[in-house]
């Protein structure tokens, strides 16, 4: 599959890894938006929010456990800001299911 996200969990395309267990990876992104911005993924590739069902679901629950592991590693000590795009109204530009972890620093009260 064509898919930039399943590439960089199995390590053709190469990225700085934070996180890696049996279900989720989690590395920085190339972009970063906060002092700390990292992309949460799970390894099975479910293309968006809108298609999370029954079937999978566990895959995203395994990314929301991980994600205070990774808060704590990353010293996200005062809170943090999680962010799913979904489509094309949510401006999703990699169609591999991701969580962006910000933080860092206070951030903006506003969003859209
Ligand atoms: P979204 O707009 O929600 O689909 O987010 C996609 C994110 O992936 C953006 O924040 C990009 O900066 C990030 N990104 C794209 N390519 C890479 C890459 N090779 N390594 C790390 N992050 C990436
Ligand atoms: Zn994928």
């Amino acid at each position: 599959m064509d898919c930039l996200f399943c590439k960089i969990i199995n390590g053709e395309i190469p990225s700085a890894k934070v996180y890696e267990d049996e279900y989720v990876y989690a590395f920085k992104d190339i972009n970063p938006q906060a002092p700390v911005h990292v992309l949460v993924v799970p390894k099975t590739h479910i293309c968006c929010a809108d298609k999370i069902a029954a079937e999978n679901s566990v895959n995203v629950a395994k990314v929301f456990e991980a994600i205070p592991k990774i808060a704590s590693t990353l010293g996200l000590t005062n809170g943090y800001r999680v962010i799913n795009n979904c489509g094309e109204d949510g401006c999703q530009t990699v169609k591999h299911i991701h969580f962006h972890v910000l933080g860092g620093k206070k951030l903006p009260e506003t969003m859209a």
